[in-house]
Order: C-alpha cells, then sequence, then structure tokens
C-alpha cells in the first residue's frame, strides 16, 4: 500500500506546477527518491512541490474522512485538476489514461454533493447520480470505490446494474432506492423502459471510459440515457481517448464543459520494461512456454486477438502444466468474472484474454503481460502494458513480432517515449538446465517435506525382490511421473 501512496505522491508532486500531468503510478523507486532529493534542495519551492492535498480542495469532511481510510493521501493530477471543477457544478470532460485514479476523480465530488443535498433538504430515495461503464466488470468496479468513499454517508446505496444477470435483485434494490446507480449503457435502457429506474431526480451523470463505450456500440444508448436526463444534471464524461464522435456528444449534451487532459509525460509507466522478441506464428507456444520457465512471474496476462485464440491458447498453456484460463466477451460475464478472480487469487497464473475482454483490469499481482498476437494499434498496446506494473509494482511487457511487424515497435516506442528493447528466446541450454534443476530441487523437497516411508518400504522390497539398484527404479518412476512431454526441449530452428 505504501508504495502505491509513494508513486501517486510522486506522481502528484512533480505535476504540481501543470495541468500537463503524468499518470501517478508511473514513476520507479529511483526517480520517486530523485524527485524527494531535488525538492529538498529547492528549499523555497518546497511548499509548492509538496502538492495539492485533498484537504485543499473543498470535500465533504464525511467523504474525506472515507479517503484517509482507503489510505490516499493525496489527490493524482487528474483529481486535482478536476475535483474542484465538479464540486462548483461545471460539466469536465477528463481525459486521461487508465490507472491515473479516474474513479476517485468522479466519484469523490459526486457523493460529496449529494452529502450536501441530504443535508439541506433530507434524505432522498431518489436515483441522484448514474455513472455509465463499458462492462461488467468496469461497473463493479466503480460500484466498489463509491461504496467505499461513501462509507461515512448515512442512507446511502451504491448499486450496480448489468447485463446478463437476473433482473430480481436489481428491480429489487431500484425499488427500495438507490443514491447511485453503476451500469452498462444496454441494462440501464431496460430499466428505463421497464420504468425500474426513474431520473427524474438525477443530478449527476457520468461517463467512464466513454471511448470504450462507444467503440463498444453504445453510442445510440448513451445519447437515449442523455436525453432521458433533466436539464440541469451535470455532466462528467471521462475517456482515455477524445474521437470526434465524443467531441460531437459532450458539443451536444455537456454544458460548457471544462476540458482537462491529465498528459502522461511516458504513457506507459517506467515501472514497466518493454521487451520484444522476434519469433514465427508457428513457434509462439513453445516460445511463450519458455519464456515462462525462465521468467520470474507472479501472474500473467497474454493478449490475443480473436476469441477463438484465447480458448486455443489457454488449453494448450494447460496441456503444458501452466494454471491458465480464457476470457474473452463471448464467455459468460458471471463466470468471466469468476476467472479474473481466480487470476487475483492465485488458483490461475495466466489469463489469456482478447483486448475488449481484459480491459481495465486492475489485479495487482499482474507481472506480466504477454503480446502474444500484435496489438492493432499503439493505443491499444499502451492499454494492455498498462494491466501491469499495477499499484507501484514493477511490470515486464513482452511482445512477440515477425521481422515485418518492426514499424509497430518504432511507432511504440515514440508512444511510450521508452526503448523497447530486443530479447532473445532462452535457449534450450537454458531452459533444459532449469529444469534439471527443479527436478533436483523437487526431489529434495519431497524428502524434506513428505512422508515417504511407504513408498521406501516397497522400493526397498521391489530392489531386494528384483535384484535391480535403487537408481534405476527411481528412473523408473521418474518416467512414470514424467509421462509423454519430453523432458529436454529441442532448440527452436
Ligand atoms: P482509472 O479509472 O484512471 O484507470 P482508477 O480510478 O481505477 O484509475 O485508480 C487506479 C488505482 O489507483 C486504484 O487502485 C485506486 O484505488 C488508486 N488510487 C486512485 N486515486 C488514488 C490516490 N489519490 N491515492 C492513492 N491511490 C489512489
Ligand atoms: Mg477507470
Amino acid at each position: 500500500m505504501s508504495e502505491i501512496l509513494d508513486a501517486l505522491n510522486a506522481a502528484a508532486e512533480t505535476d504540481s506546477d501543470a495541468t500537463s500531468q503524468s499518470a501517478p503510478q508511473e514513476n520507479s523507486p529511483q526517480e520517486n527518491a530523485a524527485q524527494e532529493n531535488s525538492s529538498q534542495e529547492d528549499a523555497p519551492q518546497e511548499n509548492e512541490e509538496r502538492g495539492v492535498l485533498f484537504t485543499d480542495l473543498g470535500i465533504d469532511g464525511r467523504v474525506l474522512a472515507a479517503l484517509r481510510d482507503v489510505g490516499y493521501e493525496k489527490p493524482s493530477p487528474i483529481q486535482a485538476a478536476t475535483i474542484p471543477l465538479l464540486l462548483e457544478g461545471r460539466d469536465v470532460v477528463g481525459l486521461a489514461q487508465t490507472g491515473t485514479g479516474k474513479t476517485a476523480a468522479f466519484a469523490v465530488p459526486a457523493l460529496s454533493r449529494l452529502a450536501e443535498l441530504h443535508d439541506q433538504n433530507g434524505p432522498s430515495r431518489a436515483t441522484q447520480a448514474l455513472v455509465l461503464a463499458p462492462t461488467r466488470e468496469l461497473a463493479l468496479q466503480v460500484a466498489e470505490a463509491f461504496t467505499s468513499y461513501a462509507k461515512h454517508l448515512e442512507d446511502f446505496t451504491v448499486l450496480p446494474v448489468y447485463g446478463g444477470s437476473a433482473y430480481g435483485p436489481q428491480l429489487a434494490g431500484l425499488r427500495r432506492g438507490a443514491q447511485v446507480v453503476v451500469g452498462t449503457p444496454g441494462r440501464v435502457i431496460d430499466h428505463l423502459e421497464k420504468g425500474s429506474l426513474d431520473l427524474s431526480e438525477l443530478q449527476y451523470l457520468v461517463l467512464d471510459e466513454a471511448d470504450e463505450m462507444l467503440r463498444m456500440g453504445f453510442a445510440d444508448d448513451v445519447e437515449r440515457i442523455f436525453q432521458e436526463t433533466p436539464e440541469g444534471r451535470q455532466v462528467a464524461l471521462f475517456s482515455a481517448t477524445m474521437p470526434s464522435q465524443i467531441r460531437r456528444m459532450s458539443k451536444q449534451y455537456l454544458n460548457d464543459p471544462e476540458e482537462i487532459t491529465v498528459k502522461s509525460k511516458t504513457t506507459t509507466g517506467t515501472n514497466i520494461r518493454q521487451r520484444f522478441v522476434q519469433v514465427m506464428g508457428s513457434h509462439k507456444v513453445d516460445a511463450l512456454t519458455r519464456i515462462l520457465e525462465v521468467e520470474d512471474f507472479d501472474g500473467v496476462i497474454a493478449f490475443v486477438r480473436t476469441k477463438m485464440a484465447t480458448e486455443d491458447l489457454a488449453d494448450k498453456l494447460k496441456a503444458r502444466g501452466f494454471q491458465a484460463a480464457a476470457i474473452n466477451g463471448d464467455i459468460a460475464q458471471a463466470q468471466r468474472e469468476r476467472t479474473v478472480e481466480a487470476l487475483r487469487e492465485g488458483k490461475i497464473d495466466i489469463l489469456v484474454a482478447t483486448d475488449v475482454a481484459a480491459r481495465g483490469l486492475d489485479v495487482e499481482r499482474i507481472s506480466h503481460v504477454v503480446n502474444y498476437d500484435i496489438p492493432h494499434d499503439t493505443e491499444s498496446y499502451v492499454h494492455r502494458i498498462g494491466r501491469t506494473g499495477r499499484a507501484g509494482r514493477k511490470g515486464d511487457a513482452i511482445l512477440f513480432m515477425t521481422p515485418r511487424e518492426k514499424f509497430l515497435l518504432r511507432a511504440i516506442e515514440k508512444a511510450t517515449h521508452q526503448s523497447v528493447e530486443q530479447m532473445s528466446l532462452p535457449t534450450a541450454e537454458t531452459v533444459n538446465s532449469l529444469r534439471m534443476s527443479k527436478f533436483a530441487d523437487q526431489i529434495t523437497d519431497t524428502l524434506e517435506t513428505e512422508d515417504v516411508s511407504l513408498f521406501r518400504e516397497l522400493i526397498a522390497s521391489y530392489e531386494a525382490e528384483h535384484d535391480v539398484p535403487a537408481a534405476e527404479i527411481a528412473a523408473a518412476l521418474a518416467v512414470m511421473v514424467q509421462g509423454d512431454a519430453p523432458f529436454f526441449v529441442q532448440e527452436l530452428p
């Protein structure tokens, strides 16, 4: 936790002088140390360099207390820029990459205003804030964040509504009344049509990951929702990019919005090491398993282009002894969520995903992102590798490419302001010597930690009966354990 804070604080400190800020969590520990030193040398500027505090922004005391509880010390750049504007009642368009703290940037002012309305007008059961998010996972993440920031507010309900789950509990929740509803556009429309969601008292509408919602085909739904909201409502639109469709929408539906862009100095964290490896299509699975054998990984996401490829690669990895699973848009939402949970808990280590299915995933233990299939563009590359290096940790991004795809490499280096090092595939010799030492370690481990007495006796009697040396018997057992898979790998051509 303190790592997160350090990273975010460092980001807030360096960026306090300008609105073109870099994303939080993106400074390496060395850089953080460097910044601390330099701010000590510049004594006259020390106050400025300390940056903005949450207490400077005019946030309601109960919400401030909740921020302290969750351990946030200082606002991230996008938070420092947008919270005061939203508290003033302005419409805001916020452009910032993932991982920059956008959720609190809209949730904190929303809750702060709703808390004050509650003080003025007494309790209300009406839906006062509506947040639209592109996927169920993101809706749930946002709802969870709202709930934690609303911890000290009385009589306050946050309700996630999304497709692919039963209407019953959502209907009951809406009937009881939820001041904040977080939903996917399709399901929100369903509830509007059913009459179960009433937006007539809406104060605050948020579009989270607006570009992604449009990419997923929700443009019509989002426009309809805009039209169903009352005139005076405040709108916050957050997006990683600003396609023309969003510009048009914000012209049409937002009231003189203030546009805040938090530019990342480096769009990816300097805490993410980027490497590429040249590998032909037919050798990719072998290449990946070799890399996984020599890399020190915790959780991994391997990105592929098609839904079918997610299943295919996950099956192949499982067949080679890895704990892997696939997620893609065709897999039922509830199942997808279970899979992500399994990754979080370490029940699986490798998630094979399409871009859409893994969008916005925030699992701290992801140590490696593998671009197994090359991304469509640099933007999707940046989104992909942003799944690692979470919460100030170090991350590794590995890109598989063929010589023909070299052009993308230059584009990526330009977009990330960081070089992508060439990595060579672990040689067969490296992999094989690792396998030998692992084999030996497993024996040592078993002897030290397991009760082997039963088998010791069986082997001893076999040895006596058949007059075969113990080493021969052990070798036979190892062959039995190994099964059909070859113990040594061959050099790739
Ligand atoms: P985004 O929506 O921009 O991708 P999130 O809102 O999901 O980013 O935030 C990314 C992570 O940073 C989350 O784990 C969140 O809890 C954490 N975070 C956000 N703001 C702060 C802050 N001011 N201090 C510490 N951690 C923060
Ligand atoms: Mg977000």
